[in-house]
């Protein structure tokens, strides 16, 4: 019933030019959205030459980053209503490089979930721990929080449209992934909350995604867990060849 997931995360990298490469290297390629859905996060200097590259092909366009106002004083911010009249579906809220460099707080992540859904797209809202939480045993604990306070006063509707990425922190970049249990046993756990708040009905249309190390080698056991619907990922979307490999993954 929930049409997996791959979306890219190209965090600060590739420039214009770099952006219409890769689209027309992987365009001919793509799965059909209908079968598996692919999105690409860029940089907000690059989402002009993405929106334009991609326009009529199954890949999609994503910020990974927007304010939670439209308009104003806000120097160096990036308008959620302009990305929605871009024709930018989705919006990556929370990434814990946010959180950690930026001071993204829950509330912020919040207001951004809500702004971004206003405007008639959907944010892909990360989550996850660090080793030292984990290392505690209040992974679930940490994540139900972040999950909770980053959802909170959405509808229904809103909340079986969201799309939610579990990131252990200390799988990102590092090439330690989680084991696929791992990913499952968080990934269930982030679907169980969102049934306790809403329901059933809301939280099996919900779309959760793991993030950390995905790559091809992994991304297949990853997608045979029950409650993974996709992967974001970072360093290995930034090459055609590995992103035609996960988003092919079956
Ligand atoms: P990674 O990044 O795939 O390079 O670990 C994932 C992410 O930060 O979204």
């Amino acid at each position: 019933m929930r049409i997996p997931l791959i979306a890219g995360n190209w965090k600060m990298n590739k420039n214009p030019e770099q952006t219409r490469e890769f689209v027309s290297a992987v365009k001919s390629k793509l799965p059909q959205s209908g079968k598996v859905e692919t999105v690409i996060g860029a940089p907000a200097v690059d989402l002009e030459a993405l929106v334009e590259s991609s326009a009529d092909t199954q890949l999609k366009p994503a910020a990974e980053n927007c304010y939670f106002e439209d308009a104003g004083a806000f120097t160096g911010e990036n308008s959620p209503k302009v990305l929605s009249e871009m024709h930018i579906p989705y919006v990556i809220i929370g990434h814990s490089e946010r959180r950690e460099y930026f001071h993204e707080t829950d509330e912020d992540v919040n207001k951004k979930a809500h702004q971004i859904f206003k405007n008639r797209m959907t944010p892909i809202l990360c989550v996850g721990e660090s080793l030292e939480i984990r290392e505690k045993g209040e992974t679930n604990k940490w994540v139900e929080d972040q999950v909770k306070a980053g959802i909170k006063g959405l509808t229904e509707d809103q909340v079986s449209r969201l799309v939610i990425a579990y990131e252990p922190i200390w799988a990102i970049g590092t090439g330690k992934t989680a084991t696929s249990e791992q990913a499952e046993e968080v990934c269930a756990h982030i679907r169980k909350v969102v049934e306790k708040l809403y329901s059933e009905g809301v939280a099996e249309k919900m779309r959760v995604l793991y993030g950390g190390s995905v790559k091809p080698e992994n991304i297949k056991e990853l997608m045979g867990k029950k409650n993974i619907d996709g992967g974001l990922v970072g360093g290995a979307s930034l090459e055609p060849e590995s992103f035609l490999q996960l988003a092919n993954y079956n």
